[in-house]
């Protein structure tokens, strides 16, 4: 049975102060006997020593929004893998729709990351999703197929087992437009396909493929509720104890 999996990424926001103040609110709440459910903040670099020192007693996991694929090095500007780990990260986002279509990022550029991330010992959180244009011509499962070969091009079943996926639709991503459980579903019963026909279909089994975009706590029950969700990548809600807890209640509630 896969554990569900409950992902705050904080993006650009908080404070040293307002992210240490809210971790220790998490922290209260998520004890180290957590066993239901795996809780994750993914706070700013610069946040990451503070906030990690404020999970300390806790079951809530730390990571990171992305991550640089060379090893230490003269790449100014970028965090490498192994810096992250040293700062207590167990994870990292890769892919986010903000890193594609913000920053122009490539699926041959995440693909680099997520091998750089397993490969040193982090578990990699690799985001695919389509736009609102993309799923109005219906090019939905298309465009999942195109990321994921890209992102996991290379990645044996052994460096895949470190890796979770994010269906996060780019339309549905800090918008309040919430995928409908059946499309969510749809998606992710896709992506579980692939990843049979990829690896095997044992192995897709213990995958875990988590839903973001628009998560809160008054549909997290109905998405965590559908039989291939298993989590949630949640932005806005996750900036908040109040909000962000009712989440980790509706998957606990489920996996009880
Ligand atoms: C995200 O940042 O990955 C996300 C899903 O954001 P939001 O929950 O705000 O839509």
């Amino acid at each position: 049975m896969r554990r569900f999996l409950i992902a705050g990424n904080w993006k650009m926001n908080t404070t040293r102060h307002s992210g240490v103040a809210l971790a220790g609110e998490l922290a209260a709440v998520v004890p180290q006997a957590e066993t239901g459910v795996e809780v994750l903040v993914c706070p700013p670099y610069p946040y990451l020593l503070a906030v990690g020192e404020a999970l300390v007693g806790s079951a809530v996991h730390l990571g990171a929004q992305d991550a640089y694929f060379e090893a230490p090095g003269a790449f100014t500007g970028e965090v490498a893998v192994d810096m992250l780990r040293d700062c207590g990260c167990r994870y990292v986002i890769l892919g986010h729709s903000e890193r594609r279509h913000v920053m122009g990022e490539t699926d041959a550029i995440i693909n680099r990351k997520v091998r750089a991330a397993v490969g040193g010992g982090l578990a990699a959180v690799l985001c695919v999703g389509e736009l609102l244009s993309e799923r109005q011509s219906g090019q939905t499962e298309e465009v999942l197929d195109r990321q994921m070969e890209g992102g996991l091009a290379g990645v044996s079943e052994a460096e895949a087992a470190q890796v979770v996926i994010a269906y996060e639709p780019v339309w549905a991503i800090g918008t309040g437009v919430t995928a409908t459980p059946e499309q969510a579903e749809s998606a992710h019963e896709h992506l579980r396909k692939w990843l049979a026909r990829r690896y095997t279909p044992a192995f897709s089994e213990k995958v875990r493929i988590l839903y973001g975009g628009s998560v809160k706590a008054d549909n997290a029950e109905t998405l965590l509720g559908q039989p291939n969700v298993d989590g949630a990548l949640v932005g806005g809600a996750s900036l908040k104890a109040s909000t962000f807890v009712p989440i980790i209640e509706a998957a606990r509630k489920l996996s009880a």
